[in-house]
């Protein structure tokens, strides 16, 4: 039939839902291991809309995003596929860390090929099996260990579907990123699929207000490409998210102990003091200010204390009107904020 959707040899009809475990190389004691894809087929036609989680191993946050989106009821009267891999990287996944056994990144691994290395062949794997299956895609990240990152999303915003993708989530801040080769967002837009990716919070952590603008988002996507119907409930207060028009790293500027002044989603000065860095023993002559190299809004930060010099402290990311970015942010950190949130009572929050 026309309208069967295959993955991994399992065909999925529409009105069907389905886990499909597709197989993956062994581990290395032979314990077989596969990749759950859960596929959620409306009765109606509509949109085939990825949502990957875990390209990096350890970023979990966009686990539990998945966890509760299939869930949700809002799926009812779905139009359209709804294909969701809560953890594409499960070698890293088990392992905790960002990469694959052979030190690879995955996500500058794509498109992949049949039989290049461990990373590349799960590239491949993926694309075969979901991308090329797919109109649509939402990738969703955390900033690295010890590093966190203020709810944004990450487009080519040259893409018309991109842009309308990017701003229909509905995270405070956009930043039009460029794409980087290897990459899954990379590989899609070669194959004509339009990607964004989602990046919230930081890796082997959950963050409360990720996840919840993280199934916002998608639901939220998935109502302007035309796979729900637009929300009866009341609905939030739209915020327009704003396009930041570059953004840049603020570096240690020596080793040592460092002290952060200023919180995530700040509005900064150029000059402004972000921390200090000082040498643990306390002499006040080893104290150094961490200074903002440009006026902008505060959009990931590091999380350790330790640093050596020339490590990224600060991300900045410079807006047209910062101090109305900063303002959003608050705003949003409110409405998300699971005391005073009566939107979305589906979940109990995590805390
Ligand atoms: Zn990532």
């Amino acid at each position: 039939m026309a309208d069967d959707l295959i993955i991994a040899g399992e065909v999925i009809r529409p009105g069907q839902t389905k886990v499909v475990d597709v197989p993956l190389p062994d581990l290395y004691m032979h314990t077989a291991l596969s990749m759950p894809v859960q596929v959620i087929r409306g009765r109606r036609k509509g949109p085939i809309l990825f949502v990957s989680g875990a390209v990096h191993g350890d970023e979990i946050v966009g686990v539990e995003i998945i966890r509760r989106l299939i869930r949700s009821k809002r799926l009812k009267g779905l139009a359209g596929t709804l294909i969701t891999i809560p953890v594409v990287n499960v070698y890293g996944f088990i392992n905790q860390t960002r990469y694959l056994p052979d030190r690879r990144d995955l996500n500058r691994c794509f498109p992949g090929s049949e039989e290049g290395s461990l990373a590349a062949r799960l590239a491949n794997l993926f694309m075969t099996e979901v991308v090329q299956k797919c109109t649509h895609g939402i990738d969703l990240h955390t900033a690295a260990i010890h590093r966190d990152n203020l709810p944004q999303i990450r487009a080519a915003l040259d893409n018309g579907a991109v842009e309308e993708m990017a701003r229909a989530f509905n995270a405070p801040v956009i930043v039009n990123s460029g794409l980087i080769e290897g990459s899954l967002r990379f590989a899609c837009q070669q194959a004509g699929v339009p990607v964004i990716v989602y990046e919230a919070g930081e890796a082997l952590r959950f963050n409360e207000l990720a996840i919840r603008a993280g199934v916002r988002g998608v639901l939220a996507v998935m109502r302007k490409i035309g796979m729900l119907a637009p929300s009866r409930t009341k609905q939030l207060k739209p915020l327009e998210p704003f396009v930041a028009r570059s953004s840049t790293w603020v570096r240690a500027p020596q080793s040592g102990i460092f002290r952060m002044l200023m919180p995530m989603g700040a509005h900064v000065k150029k000059g402004d003091c972000l921390g200090m860095v000082a040498a643990p023993y306390g002499d006040e002559k080893s104290e150094t200010q961490v200074l903002a190299s440009c006026s902008g809004v505060i959009i990931g930060r590091t999380n350790i204390p330790l640093v050596n010099e020339g490590e990224a402290l600060f991300h900045i990311a410079r807006f047209n009107r910062p101090d109305e970015v900063a303002d959003s942010v608050e705003a949003f950190n409110m409405v998300l904020d699971p005391a005073t949130d009566t939107g979305v009572p589906e979940e109990q929050p995590i805390i």
